[in-house]
């Protein structure tokens, strides 16, 4: 992409609206937009991450044996008169009147919509274990929306729900959405720490809230140190072994970590001070199993083995993409902007051209944009007629991993430069080896 030609519309000031650093970068390097309170438009920048962001979402809900659909966004009020929710879920429902007079709502989630799928068609045990999901727009009418898509109204989610024969079943489909979150947030280069959560009514200890520390997270937690150094399992776990699988949840959830609505003075206070971060988080993820509090209301059952039949056990599996992109740069950034890991970057790599209108400068910028595009890099070239300065500011702004500087005096001695936007290392490199390293 040429940015003479790609609508980034970069904001000089500081807006004073945002409170919190991902908000102001957000706004300042042209990736939302605001349309009214909790809800903004993705520019171009942002739709690429969040993008980026959903694929890496996407490839481990696939791995897990998770099954991609998509489900509307505005529900009919009658299936959740049948779980019950209509009235129990508060003001945080946005609920809609359509011409006939029927009574509607945008979903804040799924449950009720997908379990009826499942009890539309899937009869038997052997058709089970299934994992539906889908990455589609919520409305929760917040009380308090702010820190940009941190709390928005309209955010995007990713909701899978899985479906068992029973509590065994259930929890091994639980185990598995549990390693895939912990690959999921790694991958986004994101510490995420799995945080035992209350589970009301349901009881039992299966449902964790996947937190990102930073100081911005509007919940207060708790946990050991060495969850910062437990390993994330690698792409080539099996999930079709469920003790393998069983093993990692066990190694991530035996460690203390709560959020302040879980938290134990006494288990805390036994553990010695060296060994705890107490700080704040953002809720990035959060897994749920809740048995069958839907499929018993709604009559969701399938024929076991024993020719009887059963009412399905069931858990929801939630991430905010939107919210994500913010998570990531409250993790990842400095004072001159946002810092991209590689997996989840807008482009892969700044092309930036000192001086538009030189000859060699102009040459040596084609040749590099069109051989990263062909070695299927995404490339932001910089051909405008901004002055030095800018260009730089641009590009940390934006914060893309690679940026490759070319300047008549670098071109006239047959180099270029190459910046490493993470750790500000400069290198001086010929066109030829520029392009080894980057493609
Ligand atoms: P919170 O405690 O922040 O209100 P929640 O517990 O209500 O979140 P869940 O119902 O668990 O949220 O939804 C799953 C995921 O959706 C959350 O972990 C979060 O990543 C995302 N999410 C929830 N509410 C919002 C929101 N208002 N804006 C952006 N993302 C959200
Ligand atoms: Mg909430
Ligand atoms: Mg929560
Ligand atoms: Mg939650």
């Amino acid at each position: 992409m040429r940015l003479s030609r790609y609508f980034l519309p970069i904001l000089k000031e500081t807006p004073r609206e945002a409170e919190i650093v991902s908000h102001r970068l957000m706004l300042r390097a042209g990736m939302i937009r605001q349309q009214g309170a909790g809800s903004f438009s993705w520019l171009p920048l942002g739709k690429r991450v969040l993008d980026k962001v959903n694929q890496i979402i996407r490839e481990e809900q696939n791995r897990a044996g998770a099954q991609e659909i998509l489900m509307p966004t505005i529900q009919s009020a009658d299936l959740w008169m049948e779980s019950g929710r209509y009235d129990d879920y508060g003001k945080e429902m946005l609920r809609i009147t359509d011409r006939h007079e029927r009574k509607m709502l945008y979903g804040p989630t799924n449950e009720e919509m997908v379990t009826d799928i499942f009890r539309s068609y899937v009869k038997s045990y052997k058709d089970l274990p299934l994992n539906l999901y889908h990455i589609q727009w919520k409305f929760r009418d917040e009380v308090r929306p702010r820190f940009g898509v941190m709390r928005s109204r309209e955010f995007l989610m990713k909701d899978a729900y899985s479906f068992d024969l029973d509590f065994e079943g259930a929890k091994a489909a639980y185990n598995r959405m549990f390693v895939a979150y912990l690959r999921t947030f790694a991958r986004m280069g994101l510490q995420a720490i799995p945080m035992r959560a209350d589970t009301g009514p349901i009881g039992g200890d299966l449902s964790h809230e996947f937190i990102i520390l930073a100081s911005t997270g509007e919940s207060e937690v708790f946990c050991r140190k060495e969850f910062l150094e437990l390993q994330v399992p690698g792409a080539d776990i099996d999930f079709s072994n469920d003790a393998e699988i069983a093993d990692i949840v066990t190694t991530w959830t035996t460690p203390y970590a709560a959020t302040d609505e879980m938290h134990d003075e006494a288990a805390w206070d036994a553990i010695s001070e060296d060994e705890k971060v107490s700080a704040r988080g953002i809720e990035v993820g959060h897994i749920f199993h809740f048995g069958t509090k839907y499929s018993k209301p709604m009559n969701a059952t399938v024929t076991g083995p024993d020719g009887k039949e059963h009412h399905v056990s069931m858990g929801s599996y939630g991430i905010g993409p939107s919210r994500l992109l913010a998570a990531i740069i409250e993790a990842s950034h400095d004072e001159n902007g946002i810092i991209w890991p590689e997996s989840v970057a807008p482009f892969d790599v700044g092309l930036i051209n000192m001086k538009v209108g030189d000859e060699a400068c102009d040459r040596i910028c084609e040749e590099l944009y069109a051989k990263l595009q062909a070695a299927g890099k995404d490339v932001l070239y910089d051909d405008t007629d901004q002055r030095a300065g800018g260009k730089f500011a641009t590009a940390d702004l934006i914060g893309l991993p690679w940026q490759l500087v070319v300047g008549p005096r670098g071109v006239a001695n047959g180099e270029v430069e190459l910046k490493n936007r993470a750790s500000g290392e400069r290198v001086s490199l010929s066109v030829a080896d520029a392009l080894n390293r980057l493609a």
